[in-house]
């Protein structure tokens, strides 16, 4: 069974990657970003939560993120293999990833790192606020989004790399030459 994390800063292309990702390999995509809009959407509990954070562009607390992502999983068939974008977020969230994957039998395939230079970041981030209208994508969050993902997200990655899970993907140019790079991972493992 394929489980793979998509991993990469705000504005490296996760989510786009990820719905190419889940429909070539018939894979559940998880976004604890959407996941966290829609509770905010619904005025749930965890949305209010949720929504204090994602306006200062700081992360949302784990467990809130875990009892999200918990919901979800319990959602899927059994054998459903998943791809989970912009999540694990932090090393505890790591952590709590191996627990989840093992009561579900399963466990991590591998961790995709989309590598994007940080002023290609900022270039894409400032265009998306001029379409999509997000309320974390202006100038003052997304900053405070990069700054968060170095000190919090990007020892993430070593905990991967040490488990030899860990594989970086030149994350700029056309769509589908990194869908192409993506694939030539992906279809390694199966
Ligand atoms: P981006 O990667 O472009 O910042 P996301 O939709 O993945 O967009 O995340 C938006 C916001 O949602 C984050 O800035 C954070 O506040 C919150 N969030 C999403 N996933 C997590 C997570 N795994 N842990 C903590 N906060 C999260």
């Amino acid at each position: 069974m394929l489980n793979v994390v998509i991993f990469g800063a705000p504005g490296s292309g996760k989510g786009t990657q990820s719905k190419l990702i889940a429909e070539k390999y018939n894979l559940a995509h998880v976004s604890t970003g959407d996941l966290c809009r829609k509770a905010i959407h619904n005025n749930t509990h965890e949305g209010v939560i949720a929504k204090s954070y994602i306006d200062k562009g700081e992360l949302v607390p784990d467990e809130t993120i875990l009892n999200m992502l918990d919901a979800f999983l319990e959602s899927l068939p059994r054998e459903q293999g998943v791809i989970f974008d912009g999540f694990p977020r932090t090393v505890a969230q790591a952590e709590a990833l191996i627990e989840i994957m093992q009561s579900h039998g399963t466990k991590v395939s591998v961790l995709l790192n989309l590598e994007v230079d940080s002023d290609e970041l900022m270039a894409r981030l400032l265009k998306r606020a001029e379409t999509e209208g997000r309320s974390d994508d202006n100038v003052e969050t997304i900053q405070k989004r990069l700054e968060v993902y170095e000190k919090q997200t990007l020892p993430v990655i070593e905990f991967y790399r040490q488990r030899r899970l860990y594989k970086p993907i030149v994350g700029v140019g056309d769509i589908n030459d990194i869908f192409g790079r993506v694939c030539e991972v992906l279809n390694e493992l199966k």
